[in-house]
């Protein structure tokens, strides 16, 4: 994807000029500019433009010549977005937004053809824009792009970090692997939570390329895990890490290409690397998940099914998808203890998840009674604050140097 980034202009200079080819378009952050355009040979003022307008917005659709020019008033400062950016930001929107957005588009160029004959007067050139630069869903187009550009500058910067959660092997209480979870460190914010910034990445298509950082940080990890917990030794069955992956990561059709080539020149085997994909990301994209996941589980790597029991499959549904562990929400692990009818629920999702061959994970354990009642039900793993919090992976070596098995009834 092409560059989407902040530029500051100083009053007076030309952002747009007139009969130039452009393939960008601007949205003002601060400051203001005015429009102009060459009458008789003079440049006459048609109208001005503030924060949150955008302007020069036709060079989305095709690369005519600029019809005005734009020139800053006061020192701005305006974020650009590319013709490939949209173009990609378009390709990766919802089918439906897609699907509408071809057609505004369309017609839109065909409105512009038509009028270019009858010559359309400044002052309705100025109408339409400011229609399109009112309302609700300007401003949070505007703000999604703001948070995107901010992101993207954080990956770049390396604000982004990778937490690491132990999970337990509860029956034999050893470690059994981490789960890699990200956070943002932002310089004046402090630690932003993936609840925040995850759904903007979704959005705006960046998740792929977070994603793909994710799991080369956390196949150093794994070296890093295993260097204290093996040292000496590559093993096969020792810790792994499980990573996220999103719905966009598998809309390019190549996910299990990447994945592997990742793991190849991180020289890590594939049985090591555990991936998490969402319950409902298996329901909304069903066919090509289905396909990527078996690939990736016919180069060795693992696949875990997150937040079990939230969304809407029912169990007799999991046989159709390539899966070796699924982990139980939260919610039902609070609930369990609670309520005899949720304890009853979890220990029949661990059952028929044995009787399909899948191992699971049980996540949010905050009691050592949550541990003690999913050990005696004969669940594999279990996560939670009470056995450790995600921590950076400094700490983590020192957890797992230092590890000693809390004691469970
Ligand atoms: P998740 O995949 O279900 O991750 C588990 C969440 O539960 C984590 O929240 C973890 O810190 C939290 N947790 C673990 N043990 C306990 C506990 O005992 N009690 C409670 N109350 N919470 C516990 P976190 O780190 O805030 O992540 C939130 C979500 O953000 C994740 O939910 C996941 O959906 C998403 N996420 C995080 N990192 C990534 C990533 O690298 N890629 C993608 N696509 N999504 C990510
Ligand atoms: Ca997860
Ligand atoms: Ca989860």
């Amino acid at each position: 994807m092409s560059e989407t980034a902040k530029k500051n202009i100083k009053k007076g200079d030309v952002l747009i000029r007139e009969g130039d080819r452009g393939d960008s378009a601007y949205v003002i952050e601060s400051g203001s500019v005015e429009i102009l355009i060459l009458r008789g040979g003079n440049l006459m003022q048609i109208g001005t433009r503030g924060p949150g307008s955008i302007i020069g917005e036709m060079a989305m659709i095709d690369d005519k010549p600029r019809t005005a020019t734009i020139r800053a008033i006061e020192d701005c400062t305006v974020i650009e977005i590319s013709r490939a950016d949209f173009a990609h930001r378009v390709e990766s929107a919802d089918p439906i937004v897609k699907m509408v957005m071809r057609v505004i588009m369309a017609r839109y160029r065909d409105m512009i053809a038509r009028t270019q004959f009858m010559q359309m007067p400044a002052y309705m050139t100025a109408a339409v824009e400011n229609a399109e630069n009112s309302g609700e869903l300007h401003d949070l187009a505007v703000n999604a792009i703001k948070i995107h550009n901010e992101l993207k500058a954080a990956l770049e910067k390396g604000q982004l970090v990778l937490f690491f959660q132990p999970i337990v092997a509860v029956q034999e209480m050893k470690i059994a692997g981490f789960e890699a979870l990200m956070r943002w460190r932002h310089p004046e914010k402090g630690l932003i939570s993936p609840g925040v910034f995850i759904p903007v990445a979704e959005e705006s298509g960046l998740i792929t390329e977070m994603s793909h950082w994710a799991l080369g940080v956390s196949c150093d990890a794994l070296k890093a895990i295993h260097a204290v917990v093996n040292p000496g030794t590559t093993d096969a069955h020792g810790p792994f890490v499980s990573v996220n992956f999103s719905v966009k990561d598998f809309s390019a059709g190549n996910f299990s290409k990447q994945i592997k080539s990742v793991l190849q020149s991180k020289k890590i085997n594939p049985a090591n690397i555990h991936l998490e994909i969402t319950e409902s990301l298996l329901m909304e994209a069903p066919g090509a998940a289905k396909d990527a996941l078996e690939e990736c589980r016919s180069f060795g790597t693992s696949v875990s099914i997150d937040d079990f029991g939230t969304g809407y499959s029912s169990l007799s549904y999991l046989h159709h998808f390539p899966i070796d562990s699924l982990k139980i929400d939260q919610s039902f692990i609070r609930a369990m203890s609670r309520d005899p009818a949720s304890e009853i629920l979890v220990k029949s999702i661990i059952g028929l998840a044995h009787n399909m061959n899948i191992k699971v994970i049980a996540e949010g354990i905050e009691t050592p009674e949550e541990a003690a009642m999913l050990k005696k039900m004969g669940c594999e793993e279990c996560q939670g604050y009470w056995f450790a919090k995600p921590m950076p992976l400094e700490d983590l070596l020192t957890f797992v140097k230092n590890w000693t098995p809390p004691l469970i009834a």
